[in-house]
């Protein structure tokens, strides 16, 4: 639970806080598809928490040594499925999915980026599947990992009431031709964060989102030092070798991206700046 603890202190303090209803969902159309945006907690990172991160630099891009970090998930509606992209903490989750009219037990699919705790803890409660349709989907690297060194046993717990609905899958490479996953979603290998962390190229009429997952996680220092990682990056130089090919490639592809730390609406474009990158917001 490092991750998800980590979370919990650094934003926990702020959840239920209270943020408007109106910018805790944003919608974006990628071809025939409508994602979603759904805010579950939002405040302040430690910069203590970044690897390498020199006064200097803190000065210049920190704000004076914190800076905004969110818990996002994001839901995907198509006509004729509608997954969910992580869970968060399921707290605020609930509420924001009968706000957009969509029942759990509507939810088909729900992807699982990696196995920390603000990722994978609305999954269950009590022992009981919060999403009693769906199917879980996950890279085997990063199921296997979690569950067999026990390392994280709400791990294993969040994903014990799928049984067999739990589904693992091997994550092709940015830039290969992967193999689809579901209708329109593909899963592209991003290990560093995790061992088995998992990015999802969602598609549709020739239209591209990326969502990143934990690709990043201080968007105010990450996108100009992209070689700076986290303390909870099982590899941090891995994290950093990875955040760099991935922002390259969405450069020179033109895709756009969203993130599960990103702030609202977390999706947008990015483009270099300096030596480093910039994301500009979508509206
Ligand atoms: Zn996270």
């Amino acid at each position: 639970m490092k991750h998800g603890l980590l979370y919990g202190l650094l934003l926990g303090a702020v959840a239920g806080s209270g943020f408007a209803a109106d910018n805790n969902i944003f919608s974006y159309k990628v071809g025939g598809l409508e994602v979603y945006t759904l805010v579950e907690n939002r405040g302040l990172g430690r910069p203590d928490v970044l690897i390498g991160l020199d006064k200097a630099a803190l000065d210049k891009y920190g704000r004076g040594g914190n800076y905004q970090s969110e818990t996002n998930t994001f839901l995907i509606k198509g006509p004729n499925q509608i997954v969910l992209v992580d869970t968060g903490f399921g707290t605020t989750l609930f509420e924001s999915l009968k706000t957009l009219g969509v029942s759990p037990d509507s939810i088909d699919a729900v992807l699982i980026t990696h196995l920390h705790g603000d990722h994978f803890s609305g999954l269950q409660k009590d022992g009981k599947a919060l999403f009693p349709r769906a199917k879980v989907y996950l890279a085997r690297q990063e199921r296997d990992y979690w569950t067999r060194t026990n390392v994280n046993p709400g791990a294993a717990a969040a994903l014990a009431p799928y049984g067999s609905k739990v589904e693992t899958f091997l994550p092709g490479e940015l830039g290969s031709k992967p193999e689809e996953l579901l209708p329109g979603i593909t899963p592209i290998a991003a290990f560093g964060h995790t061992p088995g962390h998992t990015l999802f190229m969602v598609e549709s009429s020739g239209q591209k989102l990326l969502i990143w997952g934990d690709l990043m996680h201080a968007e105010l220092i990450q996108f100009p030092l992209p070689g700076i990682s986290v303390t909870y990056d099982t590899d941090p130089a891995a994290a950093a070798v990875v955040r760099r090919r991935v922002l390259e490639y969405v450069v020179a592809n033109n895709i756009p991206i969203a993130g599960m730390h990103l702030v609202y609406p977390a999706v947008g474009r990015v483009s270099r700046e300096e030596s480093g990158y910039k994301l500009t917001r979508a509206e």
